[in-house]
C-alpha cells in the first residue's frame, strides 16, 4: 500500500503538495465517525437540510475564485472549462434540491387497493447511514461535491475519497464544506488511491457511489458484494453523435469540436463517435478540421486557451494507441499526431470502422473518429453497436425524426441538436445503460437513490381480517368471488352486485 499521493500540476509537472495515506485503522475510524453522525443527522429535518445546501452554495460563490485557481493547478483546465462545468453545474444542482427537497423527500401517500379496504398506505424515503462517494479526476469538484450534497440532502453522511491524481481539488472540497458547519463526522474525506478505496468499502459503508472507469466499477461492484453493499455506478462511455444531412451544419460541427474536444476530450459524455450522413460528410469534415485547427492550445506560459494538458499523463498513450491501431487498419488523420509535454494536439481520423479500437474503446482524450450512414437504420446500428450507452446525440431539423432516432438509441441519456449540457440539467436524471453504469443520480430519481423506501400500511378495522385463521370453505367462495369481480370480465351489473356483497363481509 502506498503512504503518500501527490497533486502534480500537470501545466509545469511541478508537485502542488504531497498527502500521506491513512493507515487502515484511521479508515476504520472515520467511518464509525460517520456512523455515529448518520444517527442524529438522519434525523434532521428537511427544511434543515435545504438550509444546509444553501450555505454550502452561497461558501461556493464567495469561495469561487480560490476554488477556480485549485482546480486550475489541479487539472490546467481553462479557466472557463472550470466554472461552467465544474462550478456552475454544481451550484445549479444545489439550488435545485435545495427548493426541491421538501417536495421529493416528504412522507409520499399511496393508494391502497379495494382487498385492503379500511387501509391507509405511505412511503417514507429515509438514509441508507454511511455513503461512500468514490470521484474521478476528469471534473474533480462536480463530480465529487455533486453526489457528495446529494447524499447528504437525503440524510446520510458521506465519506469521500477524491481521485489520487486530483487530491488538491479534495482538500479544498473539504475545506469548503467545513465552512457549512456540518456537525462533527457527517462530512469527511479520506485520500487515497484505489486500494485506499477498496479499504474503505472493507469497513462496510451503506452504500458506496463511484464514478469511475467500468473496469474499477467491476472491481467496486465485487468487493461491496462480500457485504452485500449496494453500488450505484457512474462509468465511461464511447457517445455516438448523429449528424443527419437536414441539420444545420455549421452549429453541428461547432457541436461536434466542442462535444469531442472540451476538457481536451477528458470528458464521460463527449463524442467519442461521429457519424455523419454520406450525402454531407465530405464537406463536414472539411469545416470540422478548419475548426479544430482553429483552437488555441495551450502551453506552460499561457493561461489564456481553449485545450488543456491531459490531467493525467498516461491517458496520452491510451490515445496513441488507438491512433495508431486505427491506422494500422487503414484509417487516415485529417491532422498531425503532435505532444508538447502533456499538451496533445487534437486529432480527426476518418476511414475509421468498427473493428478499430477507436470505436469501441473509451478514448478519453482530444481525438473524433468520423464515419459516414447512409440513412437512418443504419445510423441507429452503428450508435448502438457498443457496450457502452452514457450519452448520445441527434442532429436534424426534423425533430419528430430526431426523436423517434433518440427512442431508438440504447442510451442513458440523449440530446438533440447540442451535446454535453444535458448532464447540468438537475431536473434530469443521469446515469448510463449497458456498461455505462448502475442507477442514476440528479433529478427527484437521483435523491430518491440516496435513500430506502419504507413502506408503511394502517389498519382501521377493528374486527378480525377475514384472511386470518380459521380457513373455512365461506372464505375460499368469498375469494373465488372476489378474484372474478376485481380481475374478471364478468359484465358490470354482476361486478356491483359482487362488490356489494363482498363490502358487507369485509366490514
Ligand atoms: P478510475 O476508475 O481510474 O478512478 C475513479 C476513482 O475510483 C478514483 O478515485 C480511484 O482512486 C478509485 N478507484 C480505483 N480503483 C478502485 C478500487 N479498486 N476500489 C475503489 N476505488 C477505486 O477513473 P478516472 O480515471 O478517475 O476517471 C475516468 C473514468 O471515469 C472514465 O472512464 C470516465 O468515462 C469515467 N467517468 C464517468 C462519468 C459518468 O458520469 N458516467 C463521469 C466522469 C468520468
Amino acid at each position: 500500500m502506498r503512504d503518500k499521493i501527490e497533486s502534480i500540476d500537470p501545466v509545469s509537472g511541478e508537485v502542488i503538495k504531497s498527502y500521506s495515506l491513512p493507515k487502515e485503522e484511521e479508515i476504520g475510524e472515520i467511518v464509525d465517525r460517520s456512523r455515529e453522525a448518520s444517527l442524529s443527522w438522519g434525523d434532521t429535518s428537511l427544511a434543515e437540510r435545504s438550509e444546509y445546501l444553501g450555505a454550502i452554495r452561497e461558501i461556493v460563490v464567495d469561495e469561487l475564485e480560490n476554488i477556480v485557481d485549485v482546480i486550475q493547478r489541479d487539472t490546467g483546465k481553462p479557466e472557463v472549462e472550470v466554472m461552467m462545468s465544474d462550478v456552475l453545474a454544481t451550484l445549479e444542482l444545489i439550488k435545485y434540491y435545495e427548493n426541491n427537497l421538501e417536495e421529493i423527500l416528504s412522507r409520499e401517500k399511496r393508494k391502497t387497493p379495494l382487498i385492503f379496504y379500511q387501509n391507509e398506505s405511505y412511503v417514507d424515503y429515509e438514509p441508507y447511514g454511511v455513503v461512500l462517494v468514490i470521484a474521478p479526476w476528469n471534473y474533480p469538484f462536480q463530480l465529487a461535491l455533486i453526489p457528495t450534497v446529494t447524499a447528504l440532502a437525503a440524510g446520510n453522511t458521506v465519506v469521500l475519497k477524491p481521485s489520487e491524481v486530483t487530491p488538491y481539488t479534495g482538500e479544498m472540497i473539504e475545506k469548503v464544506l467545513e465552512q457549512a458547519d456540518l456537525p462533527s463526522g457527517v462530512f469527511q474525506v479520506i485520500q487515497g488511491d484505489g486500494e485506499v478505496g477498496e479499504k474503505i468499502i472493507e469497513q462496510e459503508p451503506d452504500k458506496v457511489f463511484l464514478t469511475g472507469a467500468v473496469e474499477t466499477g467491476k472491481k467496486v461492484m465485487k468487493k461491496a458484494s462480500k457485504n452485500l453493499i449496494p453500488v450505484q455506478l457512474e462509468l465511461g462511455g464511447k457517445d455516438p453523435m448523429i449528424v443527419f444531412e437536414d441539420a444545420q451544419i455549421d452549429r453541428a460541427v461547432k457541436g461536434a469540436v466542442y462535444g469531442g474536444l472540451a476538457n481536451s476530450g477528458q470528458l464521460c459524455i463527449s463524442v467519442e463517435r461521429l457519424y455523419v450522413e454520406d450525402s454531407i460528410k465530405e464537406d463536414f469534415t472539411k469545416k470540422l478540421i478548419r475548426e479544430v485547427k482553429d483552437l488555441d492550445i495551450g502551453d506552460e506560459n499561457s493561461r489564456d486557451f481553449e485545450l488543456g494538458p491531459m490531467i493525467r499523463e498516461e491517458q496520452i498513450d491510451v490515445v496513441r494507441d488507438q491512433f495508431e491501431d486505427a491506422i494500422s487498419k487503414g484509417a487516415e488523420s485529417l491532422t498531425e499526431w503532435k505532444t508538447e509535454g502533456r499538451y496533445l494536439f487534437p486529432q480527426v481520423l476518418v476511414n475509421v470502422d468498427h473493428s478499430m479500437k477507436v470505436m469501441k474503446e473509451e478514448t478519453f482524450g482530444p481525438l473524433i473518429p468520423v464515419m459516414g450512414f447512409n440513412d437512418e437504420e443504419e445510423a441507429i446500428k452503428l450508435a448502438n453497436d457498443s457496450e457502452y450507452g452514457l450519452d448520445a446525440s441527434v442532429w436534424s431539423e426534423n425533430i419528430s425524426k430526431a426523436k423517434r432516432i433518440a427512442s431508438d438509441l440504447e442510451t442513458g441519456n440523449c440530446y438533440i441538436n447540442d451535446v454535453v449540457k444535458n448532464i447540468g440539467n438537475p431536473y434530469l436524471p443521469f446515469g448510463g445503460a449497458k456498461k455505462s453504469g448502475i442507477g442514476h443520480y440528479h433529478g427527484p430519481e437521483g435523491l430518491k437513490c440516496f435513500t430506502q423506501s419504507k413502506s408503511v400500511m394502517i389498519n382501521k378495522n377493528k374486527t378480525d381480517e377475514i384472511n386470518w385463521f380459521p380457513y373455512t370453505e365461506e372464505l375460499s367462495e368469498t375469494a373465488k368471488k372476489l378474484i372474478h369481480t376485481q380481475y374478471g370480465d364478468i359484465g358490470f351489473l354482476r361486478k356491483i352486485k359482487n362488490l356489494l356483497e363482498l363490502r358487507k363481509k369485509l366490514k
